[in-house]
């Protein structure tokens, strides 16, 4: 199933560009409200398996949106590939490396993204959306947990990040529109083996990240365990799972993006995230 919000509305897609709007299609059943449909995931994914074609329209996928507009809570991974923790110059982590993106940096597949600092950085990452409440889950379960998986970027400002005498993680990762996420979210059960994508990113045409999930230091499973083991997890929360090498930082030089430049983002069997950067307007 491939989940996408439209004109600020949830709808089933599928990938040769039709879908059906979930609340119409479902007579009022399921909500129109994007982040509301990950409460009942689980109850979509059965109805939605017995829809008719009928049901579904053509559908533009240049108007798809932010797909999960206000989760709770948003994960994110630090050094959860073997060759970034390599490129980064850091052991690899015994533990997950856990920061958050506070929710007001997301933004949607195709949004503009506005900078006024010198040194953003880009982070192709596998985003994994939450479909039930979950605590202390065990890693063999967690698939039955997880809504699905979109594509994201974890756009970073690194002199921010390393302002100080500790990471500022958090605050460098959540300036506004640092957060594209989109552009569907698609259920684990479409991909041949989820542990297994390749996902990349490029900055006008020139690919900078290439990699596969295969290369995690911790598996989805291992995360939600991990997480799901201290703290409650909600549906519709997100977990930013972490990027494979490739950084602009940690380049000789290093190479940072700036307005002007086009930075797309891609997950296999998810799409792409085609977010121009811009300069940000003096207020
Ligand atoms: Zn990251």
């Amino acid at each position: 199933m491939r989940f996408a919000s439209i004109a600020g509305r949830a709808w089933l897609v599928t990938p040769d560009g039709k879908g059906a709007d979930i609340e119409q299609a479902s007579d009022g059943r399921f909500s129109a409200d994007p982040q509301s449909v990950f409460d009942g995931w689980h109850a979509l994914g059965e109805w939605a398996a017995g829809l008719s074609d009928e049901a579904f329209e053509p559908v533009d996928p240049t108007a798809f949106e932010l797909p999960v507009p206000r989760p709770r809570q948003v994960f994110a991974i630090g050094a959860n590939y073997r060759a970034h923790a390599v490129e980064a110059g850091v052991a690899p982590p015994e533990q997950p490396v856990i920061f958050t993106k506070f929710p007001s940096c997301l933004t949607g597949p195709g949004d503009a993204v506005a900078i006024r600092h010198e040194r953003v950085d880009w982070e192709v990452e596998l985003v994994v959306v939450m479909g039930r409440e979950a605590r202390g889950v065990s890693a063999a379960d967690a698939w039955h947990y997880v809504a699905g998986f979109a594509a994201g970027q974890d756009i970073s400002e690194r002199a921010i990040q390393r302002l100080g005498p500790m990471p500022q993680f958090s605050m460098a990762k959540s300036l506004p529109g640092f957060g594209p996420v989109g552009p569907v979210v698609v259920t684990p059960d479409e991909f041949v083996n989820p542990d297994d994508l390749e996902l990349g990113c490029a900055v006008n045409g020139v690919t900078m990240q290439s990699s596969r999930t295969s290369d995690f230091i911790f598996s989805v499973g291992e995360l939600v365990e991990y997480i799901s083991g201290l703290v409650p997890m909600y549906p519709g929360d997100l977990i930013f799972t972490g990027t494979p090498e490739g950084v602009g930082a940690t380049r000789k030089p290093p190479i940072f993006l700036k307005p002007g430049d086009v930075l797309t983002t891609w997950v296999e069997g998810i799409g792409t995230l085609t977010n121009p950067i811009i300069k940000e307007q003096a207020q």
